[in-house]
């Protein structure tokens, strides 16, 4: 394959060699069935068991507080599925915010049509972060839960988790976040921010697709979300994706290790790739929160251009990017963030995400801030909008 410069981090990530080295004997040797009771099994038992202690001393809590899912998504979707079903009797109301992904956003609307909830969906503000007083001010005598996202997956802005955390606490009310993005990237303590569920995914910490956990705090009734076997302590049924674990164990006490010092080399760049595209290219707008943001999140907007478009081009040079999240890619529909921080849709139509990985050189941004100065030129000049734009300058 071609050399490519890969700036789409928040999408997936390589799984890391070591990742990949410590699964390696699960798919091959040491295959049993973590539930067999022979000796041969008992290493599946331990691979797993050893993961899920990786897993809890990164949250700095108990292991047995570790749900195993089939990914993010799952982890998400049983959250607020099992504690709505769990605790109706309480209340059926649940606070979100509108720029959740779309695993919570569609299962909230699933719960709202389907089966009886009330959602609140706050709003948040132009660097996309919520206000505490909105949420303060939604919380009714029905409230449940609340799910706010730790950190974004298109803008990268970082909510006040630990203050959100506090409301919650006072008012007696479930605190679930989506810290997909945020997990293995910036420091996070459960009980220090009153987290009382927490969703992650493997594939976006340089771990395997296709497995996550629900970390659940001790205490809170939550049902069974796949119903079967006595897996995860009854609470979540299947034969465990053993080899997928054991990647995520690894991944997860490697991005622990490498935090510190990722982070500082990534804020450095991601600084000098805003520096770059803002500075040297007119008519652009960074989306989200200058500071309190991932560090190696980048979204700009570009006006006068197509995202789609822009994407394309880059793509013909062996860069990829995103237009906003992966999902919404592909549809016509502007990303709902950056609708929520209050952008127009043709700007938000122009935006594009960068982010970053520990690989990421210095010498990979010039080359693609390069290119996208060539582009975005190239594309306004085919722009009828920009032309009146121009002409109205004059
Ligand atoms: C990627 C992502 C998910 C989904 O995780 P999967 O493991 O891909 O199902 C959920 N929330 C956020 C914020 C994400 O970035």
């Amino acid at each position: 394959m071609e050399k490519i410069i890969y700036l789409d981090n928040a999408a997936t990530t390589r799984t890391a060699p070591e990742v990949v080295e410590a699964m390696l004997p699960y798919f091959s040797e040491l295959y049993g069935n973590p539930s067999s009771i022979y000796d041969f099994a008992g290493k599946s038992k331990e691979g797993v068991a050893h993961a899920r202690q990786q897993i809890a001393d990164v949250l700095g809590c108990g292991k047995e507080n570790i749900y195993f899912t089939a990914g993010g998504s799952e982890a998400d979707n049983w959250a607020l599925k099992a504690t709505f079903e769990a605790y109706k009797s309480k209340g059926n109301h649940i606070i979100t915010t509108k720029i959740e992904h779309h695993a919570i956003l569609h299962t909230c609307e699933y719960l709202e049509k389907e089966r009886g909830a009330k959602i609140t969906y706050l709003d948040v503000d132009e660097n996309g972060i919520v206000r505490l007083e909105d949420l303060e001010r939604a919380i009714t005598p029905e409230t449940i839960l609340i799910s706010v996202m730790f950190a974004n997956n298109e803008i990268g802005s970082i909510q006040p988790i630990r203050e959100i955390g506090m409301i919650a606490r006072e008012h007696g009310i479930l605190f679930h976040t989506d810290a997909v993005q945020a997990f293995g990237q910036v420091p996070i303590n459960v009980d220090e921010y009153g987290i009382d569920m927490l969703s992650s995914s493997g594939h976006k910490i340089n771990g395997p697709k296709g497995i996550g956990f629900l970390y659940i705090r001790k205490g809170v009734k939550i049902r069974s979300f796949v119903h079967g076997g006595a897996q995860e302590r009854k609470r979540r049924a299947g034969t465990e994706n053993v080899p997928g674990i054991v990647g995520y164990g690894a991944a997860a006490e490697r991005a622990a290790a490498t935090m510190e010092k990722r982070a500082a080399k990534e804020i450095e760049l991601r600084d000098y790739l805003i520096h770059r595209i803002t500075t040297e290219i007119p008519y652009v707008k960074l989306n989200g929160h200058p500071e309190k943001r991932l560090p190696n999140n980048v979204n700009v907007s570009f006006r006068f251009v197509e995202g789609e478009s822009l994407l394309l081009m880059l793509d013909s040079f062996g860069i990829c990017g995103s237009s906003g999240s992966a999902c919404t890619s592909g549809s016509l529909d502007p990303s709902h963030v950056l609708m929520a921080i209050g952008l127009p849709h043709e700007i938000a139509h122009g935006s594009l995400r960068l982010t970053l990985s520990e690989e990421t050189t210095k010498e990979e941004l010039d080359y693609t801030v390069d290119k996208l100065k060539d582009i975005v030129e190239k594309l306004r000049k085919m722009s009828p909008l920009y032309e009146d734009f121009i002409k109205k300058m004059k």
